[in-house]
């Protein structure tokens, strides 16, 4: 049913009608919750709610260990992937059908570790542990966020599949542009100088764009006094300015 292209218009239709939205409940939740959400004008927040309703009817959340994926976390786990793609009107991160929630730190018996979180393109999932999910949230400007790691990892695989509609939506010279910073970056790290970026980052250039975007849209101020090329290289190619979304003086 959900594979199926009726699914995806009738969640559409219904949302065009007004007959699937957000109540005054999810919309005070949003308010008091997600800054970069509450910031937004009136214009760009009736296009969120827009985008977020749509996301959450067509992404089947799993609970992992716990009773049940409550709303408060359905909303927020799906604002955090509407704002790193709100740039991008058509992107939904279609390939990930699945968002399983785990309650804490998970034992993955694939690579006998602990996680926090991790986006899987073979299955189709994005796994978010909730404890580490608010944690992220609970300090919204220190540049560490799980919920914005994970959709960022779930954002850059998209752009690279290559058969739903929905690849290719960074623009090329964007990406090398930005590219070309991110390696200046990761060496810097890894000869050890000083960076806001935290040491992960520099493990290769899939961690590097994750760990950079959590800097981008938690603190995006201090990311510009940071490399202010480096923020308007990410403004580029995400196509939006949080600081601008957000009414952030410069
Ligand atoms: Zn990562």
């Amino acid at each position: 049913m959900r594979n199926s292209p009726l699914f995806y218009l009738f969640q559409k239709v219904s949302i065009r009608l007004g007959i699937l939205k957000l109540n005054a409940e999810d919309l005070s939740l949003l308010e008091s919750h997600f800054s970069y959400y509450r910031q937004l004008n009136p214009k760009h927040k009736k296009d969120f709610q827009k985008r977020l309703v749509y996301f959450l009817a067509i992404k089947e959340f799993v609970p992992r260990g716990i009773e049940k994926v409550t709303r408060e976390m359905e909303l927020l786990i799906g604002a955090t992937a509407v704002m790193i793609s709100f740039g991008f009107q058509n992107v939904t991160l279609k390939h990930f059908k699945r968002i399983l929630v785990y309650n804490d730190n998970y034992y993955s018996t694939i690579n006998k570790q602990y996680h926090q979180g991790e986006v899987n393109p073979r299955l189709g999932i994005i796994v978010i542990s909730w404890k580490n999910f608010v944690r992220g949230m609970a300090d919204g400007t220190d540049g560490i966020n799980l919920g914005i790691h994970e959709m960022a990892h779930a954002l850059k695989l998209e752009n690279q599949i290559h058969y739903n509609g929905q690849s290719n939506f960074f623009n090329p010279k964007r990406w090398m542009d930005f590219s070309v910073l991110a390696k200046n970056e990761i060496q810097r790290i890894a000869d050890g100088e000083d960076s806001i970026f935290r040491d992960s980052a520099a493990n290769n250039p899939h961690e590097f764009f994750a760990v950079a975007l959590e800097s981008f849209f938690e603190n995006p101020q201090r990311l510009k006094d940071y490399d202010s090329r480096l923020y308007q290289a990410l403004v580029f190619l995400l196509k939006q300015d949080p600081m601008v979304l957000m009414g952030i003086p410069k």
